[in-house]
């Protein structure tokens, strides 16, 4: 157990305090050179020196030990020049492995991804709705040991794991304060993966660590400020401002799906009235459709009232009256919460993930409609609504980016990270 809090403090804080300025620097210009052979792909020590602005002294200093522990791997001689032709470098997603669980109702999903959010073998186990805890990670080490089984590793070579899952998660402490859906609450969901797995292990809202996996490998990549809104059993977002993840005091900033948007309105699972999810969340648009179809005397040809998110959509698409006024009644509420984002965070783009963007695509039409056609006096409101990568958007992907980042940021702190194994096999 000492093993895994000394890691795991190095997982959850990443770089230590800086000591010295030297040390910060250093820090500070290993993850910029990653950044640059992770973005721009392959390139000598001269030409990294050049784009960086640093001295190739610096540059040689930084990538030495990182050529030595395998980071970085030389990938032919550059033929620009005359004399000794320089090294080509490249950045090696190989160099370590992250796992990533993704937790859902009914099921959970684990894969070995790499540095590089390559998913490298994944597998997964389902499960009643309403499973304890202990028994989905029962699931998920068995899931674990099947991969590694199949792709020849020990567990010692797994860098870290991250479990991403939706509700109100303190990513802090790994605790899940509330999972309705699940039917968890007050869940050390860290502690029970920790002991069960043996490796440092990191929980994380799902809104978040897909913010997180956009940011690093999405459509985030090149973007500093703007906010991933995961749309399912409830409404959760992973903020980015100024390139970094917002988690505030208790690691719960982002829990955006409890804005206060009726006062009037239902209690939430959080114990306040009339929060944003309450109204917009997956379970909330088929509590209305249900009440419509009540209200109408089941005037709607295309609808029963158990009908999915799918039926939704295409009932919408045939001009069905009732689908037709739910989609634009949660487009309503839900553009009067973007707009509490838009002013706060004021982000570049909104990607929008989840369940209920995914299986509806009308809700999401809908929504850009109406925010498009919006003009404040103070500003506009028409920032890009767009969906979520195809590849940072899946759960496991997003689950083991906020091991990946925090494995190169203690590498870029020269603190004691560890060995790198490449993957034998692969
Ligand atoms: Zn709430």
């Amino acid at each position: 157990m000492k093993e895994i809090i000394r890691r795991r403090i190095g997982l959850e804080f990443g770089a230590p305090p800086a000591k010295a300025g030297k040390q910060e620097l250093r820090r500070r210009n290993t993850l910029l050179l990653l950044a640059l052979l992770q973005s721009d792909g392959p390139s000598s020590q001269a030409e990294l020196a050049r784009r960086s602005a640093l001295s190739p002294a610096t540059v040689s200093g930084i990538l030495q030990p990182l050529i030595e522990s395998r980071i970085l791997v030389e990938e032919g001689k550059s033929t620009a020049g005359l004399g000794r032709r320089a090294s080509i470098l490249a950045f090696n997603p190989r160099a370590n492995i992250t796992a990533g669980v993704s937790i859902d109702l009914e099921g959970v999903e684990v894969a070995l991804v790499d540095l590089s959010g390559r998913v490298v073998d994944q597998t997964s186990a389902p499960y009643p709705r309403y499973t304890e805890p202990n028994e989905v990670v029962t699931l998920a080490a068995q899931c674990l040991a099947t991969l590694e089984a199949r792709n020849s590793l020990t567990r010692d070579s797994i860098a870290g794991v991250g479990v991403a899952i939706p509700g109100l998660i303190n990513s802090s402490t790994g605790l899940v304060q509330v999972a309705s859906n699940l039917g968890w609450m007050n869940v050390q969901l860290r502690d029970l993966f920790e002991q069960r797995f043996g490796v440092p292990v990191r929980v994380e809202h799902l809104g978040r660590a897909k913010a997180r996996a956009e940011a690093i490998w999405g459509k985030g990549k090149h973007h500093r400020n703007f906010v991933c809104l995961e749309i399912g059993s409830g409404i959760g977002a992973g903020i980015v401002v100024h390139g970094r993840i917002l988690r505030g005091s208790g690691g719960m900033g982002g829990e955006v799906g409890h804005m206060p948007v009726d006062p009037a309105g239902p209690v939430c699972a959080c114990g306040c009235k009339g929060c944003w999810e309450v109204f917009c969340s997956g379970p909330a648009i088929r509590r209305n459709l249900a009440h419509k179809l009540a209200e109408t005397a089941n005037a709607s040809a295309e609808l029963g009232p158990l009908a999915t998110l799918a039926e939704l959509h295409a009932a919408y698409l045939q001009g069905d009256a009732v689908a037709n006024a739910v989609v634009e009644e949660w487009a309503a509420c839900f553009v009067r919460g973007l707009i509490g984002v838009i002013w706060n965070f004021d982000p570049e783009f909104i990607l929008l993930t989840g369940p209920v963007v995914s299986q509806c695509p009308s809700l999401s039409e809908a929504a850009k409609r109406i925010i498009g056609g919006l003009k404040g006096n103070a500003r506009s409101f028409d920032v890009p609504l767009i969906l979520e990568s195809h590849h940072a958007g899946t759960g496991v992907v997003a689950a083991s980016a906020t091991v990946a980042t925090r494995y190169l940021e203690e590498l870029a702190s020269g603190g004691s990270h560890r060995e790198t194994r490449l993957l034998a096999a692969q």
